[in-house]
């Protein structure tokens, strides 16, 4: 077959490993000039661990963690209010659980793509006609191709979703929050190895340590600290940020500095996308394209990654009849990754609570973590994924 995969994150290289490898002809495209480096630190637990043991690249990804002893609720002078153990995390997932830089993960994949996966940077779909049997496939720098099957995996924002299936608007729920991360090296206070949280009312900072004396920084905004909305261009993104941290107190001021200084800035609502289908003819989508459970579900990698997984598999399965291969990718995954965006809308509250009562008895919630029992009632859910993923032979 011949594929054009749009989107070389986690979902895109992950899908292009398993075509490629399966001997079909693939195109990745990719519209930033070379694949992303640096972001933030997603858990990989439940069926995406899977996925990517089934790769064959974990003991790869596993030599580049980024773990941490414990995670630390802290109040604006510093002082632990709350916090537990990374360890209770891990055990939940029953010592299943890697803790990766997203643009470490799709490196890998990346670096392990067989020869007949052709990658193409800078370079997007625009314009999309699928005649019943094959489809045609518009670019904005190279010429049109003819293909079997297009995928969408461009994310959140997904260009193919919206040529195909139609506006942001129809499928995206925002959350009521901004997420914002950045990196900045030599920090101090370090903390050892704690990823270390404070929250004002309706605002989330938090720090991770990470590798090469490099700090990543983390913030969480309720939406009605920005007061002018989302500012599209980047200073005005980062003006707004700098407006909402300053004065909150714990080590605001430092951060705000290290904010004002960084040229590689990641903001974006939190938002979810929910559609009734993923597939139309003969175009799919995978990832956040089809179903971004959103930051708060914290398993929006792992579902890319099976989500990549099935849909080869499935593909395999069913030999050259496409729809239907397409049908039972779409049949094993959607109620699944839909309950759990269910799941995490539940939980947004709890992340940037409105009010500092609400804040302290977060934290005092999270010092529960730490004693038996507590940790599977408050978080098991979290960590429990309904479906096993078939051995496709693959
Ligand atoms: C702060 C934060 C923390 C998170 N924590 C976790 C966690 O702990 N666990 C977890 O499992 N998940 C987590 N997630 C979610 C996870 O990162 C995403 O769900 C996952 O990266 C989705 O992968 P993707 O490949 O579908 O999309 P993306 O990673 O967004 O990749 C899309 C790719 O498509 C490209 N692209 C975009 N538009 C176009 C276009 N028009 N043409 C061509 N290419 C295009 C992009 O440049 C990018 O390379 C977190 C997310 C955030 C924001």
């Amino acid at each position: 077959m011949k594929v054009v995969i749009n989107g070389a994150g986690i979902a895109g290289t992950a899908l292009a490993y398993w075509l490629g490898r399966l001997g079909h002809d693939v195109t990745l495209v990719e519209h930033a000039p070379a694949l992303r480096t640096g972001g933030f630190v997603v858990n990989l637990w439940g069926i995406g661990y899977y996925a990517l043991e089934h790769m064959g690249l974990l003991p790869a990804l596993l030599d580049m963690q980024h773990t941490t002893d414990e995670l630390r609720m802290v109040d604006q002078a510093g002082r632990t209010r709350g916090g537990y153990p990374s360890s209770v995390l891990v055990k939940l997932a029953r010592g299943r659980m890697a803790t990766l830089a997203r643009s470490d993960i799709s490196a890998t994949i990346y670096a392990s793509l067989d020869d007949r996966v052709e990658t193409r940077f800078g370079d997007s779909v625009t314009a999309v006609v699928d005649d019943g049997t094959r489809v045609h496939v518009h670019f904005e720098h190279a010429p049109p191709q003819e293909a079997d099957l297009l995928i969408g995996s461009d994310g959140l924002h997904s260009r193919v979703r919206q040529l195909v299936f139609g506006p942001d608007a129809r499928f995206e729920y925002p959350m009521g929050c901004h997420v914002a991360s950045f990196e900045a090296a030599g920090y101090r206070p370090r903390n050892g190895n704690a990823y270390v949280a404070y929250t004002a009312p309706g605002r989330y900072v938090a720090r991770l340590p990470m590798r090469d004396d490099r700090m990543l920084f983390f913030v969480l905004l309720r939406d009605e600290y920005l007061a002018d909305g989302t500012p599209e261009d980047p200073a005005g993104r980062k003006a707004a940020l700098i407006r909402a941290l300053d004065g909150i107190g714990w080590e605001s001021d430092a951060i705000v500095s290290v904010l004002a200084q960084t040229d590689d800035l990641y903001f974006d609502s939190i938002s979810q996308i929910r559609m009734d289908r993923w597939i139309q003819g003969n175009v799919a989508l995978i990832g956040d394209a089809a179903a971004c459970p959103s930051l708060i579900a914290g398993e929006g990698a792992g579902f890319a990654l099976a989500e990549a997984y099935v849909l080869a598999g499935e593909l395999h399965r069913h030999g050259d009849d496409t729809g239907a291969a397409l049908a039972a990718y779409q049949a094993r995954l959607h109620a699944v990754v839909a309950r759990k965006q269910k799941h995490a809308e539940r939980l947004a509250a709890s992340f940037v609570p409105r009010t500092a009562l609400g804040v302290r008895l977060r934290d005092y919630t999270t010092l529960l973590m730490r004693l038996p029992v507590f940790p599977r009632l408050l978080m098991g859910r979290y960590f429990h994924d309904e479906l096993t993923l078939p051995d496709y032979g693959i």
